[in-house]
């Protein structure tokens, strides 16, 4: 099986890799790299990203170390391409093409586009991860983001080797951490009881997306996809029990499937069906089974607390995480002067903060008119990414107190606030587990070892 890079990462790129495009701060997209066999979409160069910061053909992608700039690309959209244009859009193939001004990357079938900014701009490929696949990742429902999915797959016990059952999948934001959580290498056959995600997801369109994405980035040995009602129809796969020991439901009632997800028969399923057929449990009956459900409002978690109990759950606990960033910094005002000159730390002074307010100003403008005479604008002002950023540099007329004794970075009081845009999906988590099976046999076994059993 082909083991992808978000479970084992080479050092450099290839074709038929997901890669992560940085084109700007905090502006990502996904995309996967293709190998060149000629001419394509009107580009010479062959499969082509054209992006706001100029153009670049996938072979310019390829073989490089993760974590690579690269730079823009001058393309040659050759007569193919013109033909195309002609053909796609009416217009002659020397009206200027339109400039993509969200900075968003276009698909290569996209009809071709001249490079805006050829050779001056750059972007940064990056190895794919799960965080990274959250924030680049197509939104089709609400996602689970990594604050909230590292608590949960950590409280389940996913690790290599779990078999976690998933519902819904909806965008797979959950399904990408949850199969690197589990990842144990690749199974050699079907009935390998390697570390599997068993996705279920009940709306089409989203269900067929989800078959792409696992298709595309090589998780197909890794992650089964269904498209099932849960509800009504429960977490076997082809008749068969995943033997699964972590369930994760993000689903808008996850008490309609909690019934499913017992050890034996539920009583209202034995009233649904008396065919007397042989009730086979999606759990793995000698390991202890932990799950999660995610819901965002109290009464459907009261709901989910009374049917986890009623089917045997145990340990049923309630969490809300509320993650928070916390900005820890230096506030200048007050404590600008070097102590030795008599400043006073707390700026009870408004004269002083004032005056010192009027000279940060000055500094900024002369910066700024610096920074303007060296022409340096454009990408590096959104983008700090080789350190050649001027901000960064030296400027003797940007110092803050050049005869003082303590470090720019000594100075002012250390304060700190907390960020709260952190991007995470308040929702409540509940949780339980379910003790394996335990017959009379088990139990004499287990009587058997004790010292004091014989
Ligand atoms: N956890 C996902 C992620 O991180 O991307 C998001 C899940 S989304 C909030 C909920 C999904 O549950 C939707 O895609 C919805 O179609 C699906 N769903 C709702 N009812 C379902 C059911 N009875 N069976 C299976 N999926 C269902």
């Amino acid at each position: 099986a082909t083991v992808p890079q978000l479970l084992e990462p080479g050092q450099r790129t290839k074709p038929g890799d997901l890669a992560i495009v940085l084109l700007a701060r905090d502006n990502y997209e996904p995309l996967i790299l293709e190998q060149s066999t000629g001419a394509v979409d009107g580009y010479a160069e062959g499969a082509t990203l054209n992006t706001r910061f100029g153009s670049f053909p996938h072979s310019t992608l390829l073989d490089i170390p993760w974590g690579s700039q690269v730079r823009a690309s001058a393309v040659d959209t050759g007569s193919r391409g013109r033909k195309r244009r002609r053909d796609d859009s009416g217009d002659d193939a020397s009206t200027p093409a339109l400039e993509d001004t969200e900075g968003t990357a276009t698909p290569t079938s996209a009809p071709a586009k001249k490079a805006v900014t050829a050779s001056s701009g750059f972007i940064h490929i990056l190895r794919p991860s799960p965080e990274l696949w959250t924030y680049s990742l197509p939104h089709r429902t609400q996602v689970v983001y990594t604050p909230d999915y590292s608590y949960i797959l950590n409280r389940i016990r996913a690790r290599p080797g779990t078999r976690i059952i998933e519902a819904g999948a909806g965008s797979g934001s959950f399904t990408h951490a949850s199969v690197r959580a589990v990842y144990n290498g690749a199974p050699k056959s079907d009935d390998d009881r390697k570390g599997k995600v068993f996705s279920f997801e009940f709306n089409e369109s989203r269900f067929r997306k989800m078959e792409e994405e696992v298709e595309s980035h090589s998780l197909k040995d890794f992650v089964s996809i269904k498209h099932r009602d849960v509800y009504n129809e429960g977490f076997l796969v082809d008749g068969k029990s995943p033997m699964a020991s972590a369930v994760f439901l993000d689903l808008p009632a996850p008490w309609k499937a909690i019934r499913h997800l017992s050890r034996r028969r539920p009583q209202d399923m034995e009233q649904d069906s008396n065919d007397g057929s042989e009730w086979v449990s999606p759990l793995d009956p000698r390991k202890t089974a932990m799950i999660c459900t995610f819901s965002p409002c109290i009464e459907q978690v009261i709901q989910t607390v009374s049917d986890l109990r009623k089917s045997g759950w145990v340990e049923v606990d309630m969490v809300e995480v509320s993650n928070k960033r916390l900005v820890s910094q230096r506030d200048r005002i007050g404590s600008y002067l070097p102590k030795e000159k008599g400043a006073n730390p707390n700026p009870a002074d408004v004269t002083e903060a004032l005056s010192k307010l009027r000279e940060v100003n000055q500094k900024t403008k002369e910066f700024t008119r610096i920074k303007a005479n060296r022409g340096e604008e454009g990408q590096n002002d959104q983008m700090d990414v080789d350190g050649s950023n001027s901000e960064r540099e030296p400027n003797a007329n940007n110092k803050l107190d050049e005869s003082s004794t303590e470090k720019v970075w000594m100075q002012g009081r250390l304060i700190h606030r907390a960020e709260s845009e952190l991007k995470s999906h308040t929702s409540y988590l509940v949780f339980a587990t379910l003790p394996p099976e335990w017959s009379e046999e088990d139990e004499a076994a287990a009587f058997a070892k004790w010292p004091c059993g014989n």
